[in-house]
C-alpha cells in the first residue's frame, strides 16, 4: 500500500484525493451505534460535555431509533453540528435489499454503516419457525402473529466453520460483524415492522451467518446492547453454535440477565457421521462439546436445544433417532430437539429428507422421551431459509 502511493504521480494523488472526499465510505465516519452508555459518555466528556449526554446520546439511537445527528433534539444543534463536523454520525446499518417469500418470510441484505458496499444478511420470519419460542415455556403452541415474530441474526460475513452441508460455508471466512452491525440488523427490521419493544413479543435467533462463538467479544456485546438498550430480553434470544467450546464455556460465565439461551447444532448421531459433515466435530467432538454444555447453568424452565439437521439417507434414519435419543438423554440436560430438513442449495451434494423420513424421525425421536419440534422451512423461495444464507441476490444462480 505504502508502495503504491510513492509511485503515484501528484496529479494521481491529487484525483485521488478528490475521490476520498467524495466517497462517503472512504471518509473516516465515526459511527455511534454499537457504542453502549459508557462509550456514549465518553465520547461526549471527550467533547467537553457532561457525561449524562450519553444516556441522551442512547436513547435516541436505540430507542427512538434515530438514524440523524439532526434527528437528536434533545442535544443542542451546536453540539450535533460540532459532532458532525468531528465525523460522528448515528452510522446505524440499514436494509438495503428486500425479497419477500410467498409464506411472508423476508430476507434483507443490510449494509454495515461504516465501510460502504459489503452486506449481511438477516431473516423476518412473522410467524416464527416453530422452533424456538425465545423463553423455553412452551409457547410454541401460542397463536397469534407478532407473538412469533422471529429475527434471524447474522455475527459473521461468511464463515470459516466449514459443514459441508451448508450454504454459508460456501462463502469462507470473509470477516467479523462489528457489534453495532449486528445489533443494528435487529434494530433496523424492528423499525421497519414498527415493533413496540416491551409491548409485543419478538424472537431472535442468531442463527444467520457465521459462527457466534468465533466471533464472541461482538456478538455478546451486541447482546448487551440490545438488553440494556433496546429493552429485548434475553430470554427470547437463542445462540446457535456448531460447538465452539471455549465459546461454550464463555458463554457459560455470563450473568443470567445477559446469557441468550443455547443451540447446538447437533446435526448426527454420533462422532462417526458428524466428523465427516462437521470437520469441526475432529476439533470437539460431541463428548467435549456435552462437557462444556453442561457447564451452562440454565434458569428454571429453560432447556438447551439440539438442532439436528436431517440430510436424505446420511442422518434420517430411524436408527440414528434412537441413537440421538440415547446421546441427548445420557447428558442429564433439560433438552429439546429441533430437526430441520435440509435446504439445499446449489453445489451441495446431499438430498432433502423425505417428509415420511422427517415424520418417522420426529415419532422415534418422541419415544425416546425427548421433546422434539420440526421447524418448518421459511422462506426457501428467496433462500432464506436454516443454511442458505449466501447473499444470493439473482435466482438464476439457483441452478443444479
Ligand atoms: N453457525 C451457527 C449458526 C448458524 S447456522 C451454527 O452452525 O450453529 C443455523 C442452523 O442451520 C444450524 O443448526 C445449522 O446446522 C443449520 N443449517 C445449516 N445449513 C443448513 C441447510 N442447508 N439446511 C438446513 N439447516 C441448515
Ligand atoms: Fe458456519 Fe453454521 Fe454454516 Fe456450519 S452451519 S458452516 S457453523 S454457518
Amino acid at each position: 500500500m505504502e508502495m503504491k502511493y510513492s509511485m503515484l504521480s501528484p496529479t494521481v494523488t491529487e484525483n485521488r484525493s478528490q475521490f476520498v472526499r467524495i466517497d462517503p465510505g472512504n471518509v473516516s465516519r465515526k459511527p455511534l451505534f454499537g457504542l453502549d452508555a459508557e462509550a456514549l459518555a465518553a465520547v461526549m466528556v471527550e467533547m467537553g460535555e457532561p457525561g449524562w449526554r450519553g444516556r441522551q446520546l442512547a436513547e435516541a439511537i436505540y430507542c427512538q431509533l434515530v438514524t440523524e445527528l439532526s434527528e437528536i433534539t434533545t442535544l443542542p444543534r451546536a453540539l450535533r453540528e460540532r459532532m458532525g463536523a468531528g465525523g460522528w454520525e448515528v452510522g446505524r446499518p440499514r436494509i438495503a435489499q428486500v425479497f419477500t417469500s410467498v409464506d411472508g418470510t423476508e430476507r434483507y441484505l443490510v449494509q454495515g454503516g461504516g465501510d460502504g458496499g459489503e452486506t449481511v444478511e438477516t431473516v423476518w420470519m412473522p410467524e416464527g419457525d416453530e422452533g424456538e419460542a425465545g423463553d423455553g415455556s412452551g409457547e410454541e403452541a401460542n397463536s397469534g402473529t407478532r407473538s412469533r415474530a422471529t429475527i434471524c441474526v447474522s455475527s459473521q460475513v461468511g464463515c470459516a466453520v466449514n459443514c459441508q452441508f451448508c450454504l454459508t460455508a460456501k462463502l469462507g471466512f470473509q470477516r467479523n460483524l462489528s457489534a453495532g452491525e449486528i445489533a443494528g440488523q435487529v434494530v433496523s427490521v424492528l423499525e421497519r415492522h414498527g415493533v413496540e419493544v416491551g409491548r409485543e413479543r419478538v424472537n431472535l435467533v442468531f442463527m444467520g451467518m457465521g459462527e457466534p462463538f468465533l466471533n464472541y467479544d461482538n456478538f455478546m456485546a451486541a447482546v448487551r446492547l440490545l438488553v440494556d438498550e433496546v429493552g429485548l430480553s434475553p430470554q427470547r434470544m437463542t445462540v446457535s453454535t456448531s460447538g465452539i467450546v471455549p465459546g461454550i464455556e464463555r458463554f457459560a460465565l455470563e450473568p443470567p440477565e445477559f446469557r441468550p439461551k443455547l443451540a447446538i447444532s447437533l446435526n448426527a448421531p454420533n462422532d462417526e457421521v458428524r466428523a465427516e459433515i462437521m470437520p469441526i466435530n475432529r476439533r470437539w467432538p460431541i463428548e467435549a462439546v456435552m462437557e462444556a454444555v453442561r457447564k451452562v447453568k440454565l434458569r428454571p424452565r429453560e432447556r438447551v436445544t439440539f438442532e439436528y439437521v436431517l440430510l436424505g439417507g446420511v442422518t434420517d434414519r430411524v436408527e440414528h433417532a434412537a441413537e440421538v435419543g440415547r446421546l441427548v438423554r445420557r447428558t442429564g440436560l433439560a433438552a429439546k430437539v429441533n430437526l430441520i430438513a435440509w435446504n439445499p442449495g446449489p453445489g451441495i451434494g446431499y438430498t432433502m429428507p423425505a417428509a415420511s423420513a422427517v415424520e418417522r424421525f420426529r415419532a422415534a425421536l418422541g419415544a425416546e422421551g425427548i421433546p422434539v419440534y420440526v421447524r418448518r422451512p421459511r422462506g426457501r423461495d428467496i433462500f432464506a431459509a436454516c443454511g442458505q444464507l449466501k447473499r444470493t441476490v439473482d435466482s438464476e444462480q439457483w441452478s443444479d
